[in-house]
């Protein structure tokens, strides 16, 4: 997919393949003990692009992890960044290791380890590397790691900025953990507004009573699920999950689903809604949207013939193989590309890492100021009118902006501008899919930057 966009995009020799070249990328080891028993453990951090400093990219933790997809994750990292014009270049960790079998405490020495080797490696930093959340880690472990970096850095002034995706405590940012989810929204809105690109794609109208089907219900799935549910009018109607999927045609509740998994720990037993044993099955349900928020390669040339959605929501990484990918197109079926839908996370980890740096929330200078402009604007509405507003309409129109509507506005703005270029290149190349589109926009960004930064000797 890179080289098709690469081909159509005109980069002076050798540039192509500087962007596409991961600049470094670190496998280490090190051993934890637990019972007596020595393990040992594989650990990775890949910085895919300098082109812009810090790098930034999330940290898996999962018990395939390996060197080639951190490289491959890493790397739509950088693309990600480009294409929402967050200014950071691509990087990605994992670590090999099933958090679901893990107890707290071993899940704590092995991030605090990880940590440590990488501000010995010098891979994290404000200025260097800023690791965020990716599957299998969340506020928790990037508490872990903001304390390690802190106190081994003997508490720099901006040390908080070292990690994103942090508690709001502990210097996270208010709708952090919902970012990528609100993301996914944000995007599929988007594409609902065009009219000509949801007729091409075989829908009608609006997303009020359309059919979701969501692969992973974890921190993505859930969140995208939720909002197309509670503030789109989407009828969630398939959810599915490691231990099988649950299928109601009339619209399953995402919060007691929620509550069901974590009580029980999978969406087995769930009651309303039917069981399917082979999850993946509902790959291939009735639907409209289908939301892959799982794994990658997900929709291969195995079911895409099959594939009954007319337009896939990619919230996880690389869900679709290139070959799939062909497939899809063929058959008239639109897919929002992960390196655009699911860019949410790392455009809000920017909000977060710009708060740590300048120590003030968003919002806290102009709250005020905004509140007395429209209390005084009113007043003299209601002067000139002789007519009062109602106490709730004053509460609505008189609040001031707080740190959560700063993030959702910023978010929403970025994933209209960044959808506005897709459908630029996509005009102007001819294109009918939406990746190479968006693969074309991020080279031109990144070519850009190179060409203005000059290389050094
Ligand atoms: P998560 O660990 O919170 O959730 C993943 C969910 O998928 C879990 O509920 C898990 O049980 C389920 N799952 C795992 N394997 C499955 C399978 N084979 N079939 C069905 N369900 C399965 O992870 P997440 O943060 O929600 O990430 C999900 C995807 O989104 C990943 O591809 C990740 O790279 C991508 N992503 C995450 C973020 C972020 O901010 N968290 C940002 C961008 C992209």
């Amino acid at each position: 997919m890179f080289d098709r966009a690469v081909r159509l995009v005109n980069l002076e020799p050798g540039l192509a393949d500087q962007i596409r070249a991961c600049d470094v990328v670190l496998h280490f080891q090190f051993p934890i003990r637990t019972n007596g028993t020595y393990r040992v453990i594989d650990a990775y951090r890949a910085q895919h692009s300098h082109h812009k400093v810090p790098t930034k990219g999330g940290i898996r933790f999962s018990p395939d992890v390996d060197r080639d997809e951190v490289v491959a994750l890493a790397t739509l990292m950088t693309l990600k960044c480009a294409i929402v014009d967050v200014p950071f270049g691509g990087a990605k960790g994992g670590i090999r290791i099933d958090p679901q079998t893990e107890t707290p405490e071993v899940m704590e020495r092995v991030t605090r380890r990880y940590a440590n080797e990488l501000v010995w490696k010098h891979c994290i930093g404000p200025e260097s590397d800023v690791p965020a959340p990716d599957m299998g880690t969340g506020e928790r472990e990037m508490a872990w790691i903001a304390d390690t970096y802190s106190v081994l850095t003997g508490g720099q002034l901006d040390s908080l900025a070292c990690v994103t995706g942090k508690p709001i405590g502990e210097g996270g940012i208010q709708g952090r953990t919902e970012a990528t989810g609100r993301g996914v929204q944000y995007g599929i809105r988007e594409f609902f507004r065009d009219k000509e690109a949801v007729s091409a794609a075989g829908l009608k109208g609006t997303l009020e009573e359309k059919r979701v089907i969501v692969q992973g219900f974890g921190n993505v799935g859930y969140h995208a699920a939720k909002f197309l549910e509670e503030e789109d009018g989407c009828r969630i109607v398939g959810v599915i999950e490691r231990d099988g999927a649950v299928w109601n045609e009339n619209g399953i509740v995402t919060g007691f689903l929620k509550e069901h998994m974590v009580s029980s720990g999978g969406v087995r037993g769930f009651g309303p809604a039917e069981y399917v044993e082979n999850g993946n099955e509902l790959l291939t349900g009735a639907c409209d949207i289908l939301i892959p928020a799982a794994m990658q390669c997900q929709i291969t040339t195995e079911n895409a013939d099959r594939i009954q959605a007319r337009l896939i929501a990619e919230a996880a990484n690389g869900p679709t193989t290139s070959a799939a990918a062909d497939r899809l197109v063929e058959r008239g079926i639109a897919v929002l590309p992960d390196l655009y839908l699911n860019a949410g996370g790392v455009t809000v980890s920017y909000f977060e890492w710009t708060k740590n740096l300048a120590h003030i929330r968003h919002s806290r200078l102009q709250k005020r100021i905004e509140e007395d402009k429209a209390r005084r604007l009113m007043e003299a509405i209601e002067k000139m009118t002789g007519e009062r507003f109602e106490a709730g309409e004053w509460d609505h129109i008189a609040r001031g902006s707080s740190e959560i509507d700063h993030v959702r506005a910023g978010l929403d703005d970025t994933f209209r501008k960044a959808f506005a270029e897709i459908r630029e290149a996509r005009s102007r190349h001819g294109l009918r899919d939406y990746r190479i589109p968006a693969l074309i926009v991020a080279i031109e960004k990144i070519a850009a930057s190179y060409r203005t930064l000059g290389l050094f000797p």
